[in-house]
C-alpha cells in the first residue's frame, strides 16, 4: 500500500468516527481531504468512501443517523439529511 492510500484509509476512518460523534463539520473536512489526495494521486476511492459520503455536501453518511437507506426497484437509495439522493444497484 502506498503512503497516499494509507492516508486515504486513515481519513476515511476519521471521517466515520467524526460523523458518529455528530461532528459533521470535521467529518466533511476529512472526506474532502481524502478525495483531494485520491485525485492528486489518481487513486480510486475506497468503496466505503464512495458509498457512504454525500456527493452534494461531502458528509460521511451513517444510515439511521444522518441518512436513510431504502431498497427500491433493485437499487439501494441513500438519502442524506441535506436532501441529496444516491442510487446504487443492489446485488
Ligand atoms: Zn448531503
Amino acid at each position: 500500500m502506498t503512503v497516499a492510500e494509507e492516508r486515504i484509509e486513515r481519513l476515511t476512518a476519521l471521517a466515520e468516527a467524526a460523523a458518529r460523534d455528530g461532528e459533521y463539520g470535521r467529518s466533511r473536512e476529512y472526506v474532502r481531504l481524502a478525495r483531494r489526495i485520491a485525485e492528486r494521486n489518481r487513486l480510486r476511492l475506497p468503496r466505503d468512501l464512495v458509498r457512504f459520503t454525500c456527493d452534494a455536501c461531502n458528509t460521511y453518511l451513517i444510515p439511521g443517523r444522518n441518512a436513510r437507506v431504502r431498497l427500491q426497484d433493485g437499487h439501494v437509495v441513500v438519502t442524506c439529511d441535506c436532501g441529496a439522493q444516491a442510487r446504487y444497484p443492489y446485488h
